[in-house]
Formats: C-alpha cells, structure tokens, sequence
C-alpha cells in the first residue's frame, strides 16, 4: 500500500514540466487505497461505475475531485448531476442533452469533455473525428444551457506497435486543434484526456494534458 504514495510522487514529478494533471483511476480499489492515494497529493480520482462512485464520494474528503470515464447510462445521469468535477466519456449526442437537462434542473453546470473515437478496435464507443467535428461546425453547442464542453477524451489501440499508438494519440490531437481554430468563441475548450498506464509518456509528447492511470499507481485490478 505503501507504494501507492510513492507512485503519486513519482507520476507527478514526471508530469511537472509537460503541465498535464494526473488522474488516478481508482475505479475497483478500495477506498483505503485512495486515501493512500490523497495522502501523497493526488486529488483527481477517476470512476467508471455510477454505483461505486456514489459509495465513495462520502467516505472521501471534501476537495476530491471526481471524474466520471466509462460509459454514462442515461437512467443514472440524474444520480451523479452536480457531483463531478469532470465527465470524460460523452459518447452520444442523447447523453449529452440528458446532462445538459439533468444539469440545469439542478441549478448547475457540468464540465465534460467529448469521446473521440480513433483505435482499431471492435469496440468503438465515442464519435468518430468527422461527427464531432460536424457537431462543432454546425456550433451544436450553442443550444446547451448548462454543460460546458472543456475538451475531448480518447484512447489510443490496445496495442505494442508504437507507431500506431503514436498515429492514434496525433489524431486525437488534431481533431481538439481543429475545433480550437474552427471554433475560436468556444471558451475553456482546453483538455485533451489522452494516455494511460501502458501509454502516457507517450500521449504527453502527442500533446495530452490529462492523464488517466490506475494500473500503475494501484495494482492491478480484481474485478
Ligand atoms: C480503466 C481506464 C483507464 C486506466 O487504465 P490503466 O491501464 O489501468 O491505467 C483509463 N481510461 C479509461 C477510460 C479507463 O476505463
């Protein structure tokens, strides 16, 4: 347990000089792990799970900050309104006005960033590069009343060719400095999510400013 401390210590001294934020993917450890986690600095905890969040929310201190990164389920968008600092994974323009929806019936706004979708894989949850920019072309974020876009998230192919991973994690950059030049009145539109345990040296030097690791902090997981 006492290496959780010493990873946090360790990822953040390498993060410093890129400026991208670490967040801890928490997501099937306990909370005493987490705690270890908050004790060496680290505030941003990453969930996937609706049910496990709001189980840890309370047994967390205060200034946690909660990211929401699996996939949303539009019957649970009401029980984590207002509780997220972050939800990564919008993968769905429904979910998208559902948060908007649920935010503003709440009095509140909730920051998320977009799902790109760019790895071969069978699995293809988020948008395609050409929807999401077809969403910003046509401004479709300008009827949100509630959700502040604050970026996109994405991963690269689960994969050892590195080239590839590099070509993944370039195309997620490209498709966040399209919609900046494209959309130059999109205010706070300033995170690109890429990188995680296997990956993230990597995804730094493609330009992510947020990085997302459990494995290498946590172990890994028993699911
Ligand atoms: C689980 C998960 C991670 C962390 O993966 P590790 O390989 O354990 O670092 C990052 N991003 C998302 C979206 C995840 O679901």
């Amino acid at each position: 347990m006492e290496q959780i401390g010493r990873h946090i210590a360790e990822l953040h001294e390498a993060l410093a000089d890129s400026g991208a934020e670490l967040v801890a993917v928490s997501k099937f450890h306990p909370v005493d792990a987490l705690k270890e986690a908050y004790d060496a600095g680290q505030r941003i905890f990453g969930e996937s799970r609706v049910q496990e969040l709001l189980t840890k929310i309370p047994q967390m201190p205060a200034d946690t900050r909660w990211h929401f990164i699996g996939h949303l389920q539009t019957n649970k968008v009401r029980s984590i309104t207002g509780k997220t600092a972050l939800i990564e994974s919008v993968d769905s323009l429904r979910l998208l006005e559902l948060i908007d929806r649920e935010a503003e019936r709440a009095g509140t706004v909730t920051r998320v960033l977009m799902q790109v979708h760019v790895a071969r894989e069978e699995t293809k949850t988020g948008f395609a590069p050409d929807e999401l920019l077809d969403y910003f072309r046509t401004r479709g974020y300008e009827s949100l009343r509630a959700t502040h876009i604050c970026g996109i998230m994405g991963m690269a192919s689960n994969t050892d060719d590195q080239q590839r991973i590099i070509r993944d994690f370039q195309a997620i950059r490209d498709t966040f400095d399209t919609i900046r030049r494209m959309c130059p009145d999109l205010r706070g539109f300033d995170t690109v999510s890429m990188g995680m345990s296997g990956d993230w040296q990597t995804a730094v030097r493609c330009g992510s400013t947020l990085v997302r690791i459990g494995t290498a902090i946590f172990g890994p997981r028993e699911y």
